[in-house]
Formats: structure tokens, sequence, C-alpha cells
């Protein structure tokens, strides 16, 4: 426990504190040091670089993706944080509206080719170190999708088609267009 506390960077002197006596940052550490005692064959890790620093991330990733990499398990990493994506995936799907859109190695989608569907080329447009544009407008109400593609509202390739038929993932992309 005290090794695995050490690779998540949570410090030895708070190893006897109770979980409220701990900043979220710190609670984060805790969660990712657990993971890497247990011997899971799947670790699931839901925003597990949420509140940490650029440096913390890289290592926080670095540890699961060694943990992982050591005895042949498997990581299903859940994140907003696309350098921590680049930095540990092999595989990456990006979801929109509930839905997987595009699934892809992650050295195509963050070398080249690139993305294929356009939300996840505006995911990388908008990155500070790419175009820094954002996507325009906002997701629609999960509980009122529209009939056809639910990104069309937001989409500059948007048509009739995309409006009326809602895309079904093929070929590792969900878009009449891609
Ligand atoms: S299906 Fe149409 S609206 Fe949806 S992402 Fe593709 S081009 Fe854009």
């Amino acid at each position: 426990a005290r090794a695995a506390a050490g690779r998540a960077a949570f410090p030895a002197s708070h190893l006897d504190r109770h979980p409220h006596e701990l900043s979220g940052g710190l609670a984060q550490r805790a969660a990712t040091a657990l993971a890497l005692v247990g011997d899971a064959p799947l670790l699931l890790a839901d925003e597990p670089t949420t509140g940490l620093d650029r440096d913390l991330v890289e290592r926080t990733v670095d540890e699961l993706r060694a943990h992982t990499r050591a005895d042949g398990r498997a990581l299903l990493m859940i994140t907003h944080d696309l350098a921590a994506a680049e930095r540990i995936a092999d595989t990456v799907a990006v979801m929109y509206a509930g839905r997987i859109v595009e699934i892809a190695p992650a050295g195509a989608f963050f070398g080249s080719p690139g993305p294929r569907h356009p939300y996840a080329r505006g995911l990388l447009d908008a990155l500070p170190e790419r175009a820094f544009t954002p996507v325009p407008g906002a997701p629609p109400e999960l509980g009122a999708l529209p009939p056809g593609c639910a990104f069309a509202a937001r989409c500059a390739a948007a048509d009739p088609l995309c409006r009326t038929r809602r895309p079904m993932l093929t070929e590792g992309v969900a878009c009449h267009h891609a």
C-alpha cells in the first residue's frame, strides 16, 4: 500500500487520514493508489486526472499504464482530458449525446489521418495547442434527441439526410459523410 501510494504521489504523511480530511486532489490520488494495489484484470478509471496539475496528470496516467501493461490488464478510462487520453490510450472512443460516434487507434486519431467525425475533429480543434476554436452551439437534451444525427445542429456539413436519419457506427464512425 505504501509503494502504491508513492507511485500515485499520495504523501506518506497522510496515510492515516480519514477520507473527509483529504482535499479533492488527494482523494483522487488515493483512488489511483487503490487501483494500483489491486490485481483486477480490468480497471475502470472515471476521470482519474480531475483536479490534478499537469505534472501529476502525466504521472498518474503513466502509472496506470505501467500497472495495466505489466500483467496484461485492461484499462477503460473515461475522461474529458484529451492530453491524458493521448498519453495513455491504445484505442480512443468519442461519445456524443450518449453514443459512440467514432472509435479509432489512438495513433491515427491524434496523429494521421486524424479524427473522421466532425465532432471529434472539433474536440481536437478546440485545444489551445491546435486551432483553439470551440465547437459552436451546445449539446442536445438527452431526453429530446432529434430524429437524425444528434450533432446536426452544430455541424457545418449537415444536410437533409443528417436531419432525418440517425447515422449508425460503421467502420469506426457514425456519420453519413465521413
Ligand atoms: S451525420 Fe451529418 S450532421 Fe452528423 S456529423 Fe455527419 S455530417 Fe455532421
